[in-house]
């Protein structure tokens, strides 16, 4: 008996490497197949030769495993071959520190984010309401030494009967009150047909939380060569994220700024729940700069001074925050912004923490 056991056991050791052989042979074969098709620009993937096959081996079967079985385990086998075809660089992201182990400085104009620079802050209204409102907060981002001003033209609004912001109006305003005060604009789009006639109005094109996963839009923007701020989804994991960015970098726009700007918990008493952690781990996993919008994360102007400084201490390369004349009155997100005294007074914080920790590890 113990002879028996122990001769079919050989013999099944001898099939394992038999198996492991033919597995081995289809796999060189499956690789000579793709340089053919890579050579032809043919897809790698072909569900009618795939099921083809399949339907072969299956009349083929004679048992003892199932049908369904078998259907499986070929699958397996086909579903391994197929990523032997795949490129390498199609394993590693374009937005990976695997790619890429420097960090990317975006640049606009002069002015840079990421890598070694120091933090930027991005402030301005939810959204353009007038030239006026626009003016008095770029008066006082020029005084203290701001370059980013923001502002919605297009707002996305969760009720359709809310306001819907000034559209290109809103983005000519921007631009002009920046010019006079020589700032960046900093504005969302949410229409792939307008990004390219944006490109006029402003220097950086936000994609906002609703339209991480805009893959049109996504697309549209990394074919234009203009610095993208991407803002996480309300629910997107932070593989999701990356894998946004991944659709404009893989266009050929490498210029792309994270902000998280907090994910949909339950927890009630913050408008969002700002994920910190999101910070170092983007960090760590890509190459790109990192910003956190304190105002949209937590959507209360308490606790902005202790949020901005545990962003900065996260790594955070920048901030984003909305600010307005009269909070009061504006027309969109009238809880969470600040007036400009407060504004102010968040600056010398943030410069305070900043003096105080001048390496940036
Ligand atoms: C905004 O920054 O104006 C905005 C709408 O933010 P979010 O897309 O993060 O909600
Ligand atoms: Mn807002």
């Amino acid at each position: 008996m113990n002879h028996t056991l122990e001769s079919l056991r050989k013999e099944l050791d001898r099939i394992n490497f038999q198996l492991l052989n033919l597995i081995a042979q289809r796999g060189s074969i499956v690789k000579e197949i793709g340089e053919i098709k890579k050579k032809q620009s043919v897809n790698k993937f072909d569900p009618i030769r795939e099921r083809k096959m399949l339907d072969q081996i299956i009349e083929h079967n004679k048992g003892p495993f199932s049908d369904d079985t078998v259907r499986h385990l070929f699958k397996q086998i086909f579903k391994a071959s197929l990523e032997l075809q795949q490129e390498e660089h199609h394993k590693t992201l374009l937005v990976s520190r695997k790619r890429r182990p420097l960090d990317t400085v975006v640049r606009i104009g002069d002015e840079e984010i990421g890598g070694n620079n120091d933090p930027i802050v991005i402030a301005g209204p939810c959204s353009v309401e007038s030239e006026e409102q626009v003016r008095k907060v770029a008066q006082v981002l020029k005084q203290q030494g701001l370059i980013f001003l923001r502002g919605g033209a297009y707002k996305p609004r969760t009720s359709p009967y809310d306001f819907q912001g000034l559209g290109e109006q809103g983005l000519e305003i921007l631009r002009k009150v920046a010019d006079e005060f020589h700032l960046k604009v900093v504005s969302e789009i949410v229409n792939p047909a307008n990004l390219n006639s944006s490109v006029e109005y402003v220097d950086v094109i936000q994609i906002g939380a609703r339209n991480m996963q805009n893959f049109e839009l996504l697309k549209a923007a990394g074919s234009v060569q203009i610095p993208v701020l991407l803002k996480r989804g309300l629910s997107a994991t932070i593989e999701e994220f990356l894998f946004a960015a991944e659709y404009i970098v893989s266009r050929g726009n490498n210029q792309v700024i994270l902000c998280e700007r907090g994910i949909r918990t339950y927890e009630k008493w913050t408008r969002n729940t700002l994920d910190i952690s999101a910070v170092p781990i983007l960090k760590k996993e890509s190459h790109l700069p990192v910003i956190v919008d304190i105002s949209h994360s937590t959507g209360r102007r308490d606790i902005l001074d202790a949020i901005a400084k545990a962003a900065l201490a996260a790594g955070a390369d920048g901030l984003m925050v909305e600010t307005h004349p009269d909070p009061a009155v504006a027309l969109s997100d009238a809880n969470q912004q600040i007036n400009l005294t407060t504004f102010r007074e968040l600056m010398k914080e943030i410069d305070r923490y900043n003096r105080l920790n001048t390496v940036k590890s």
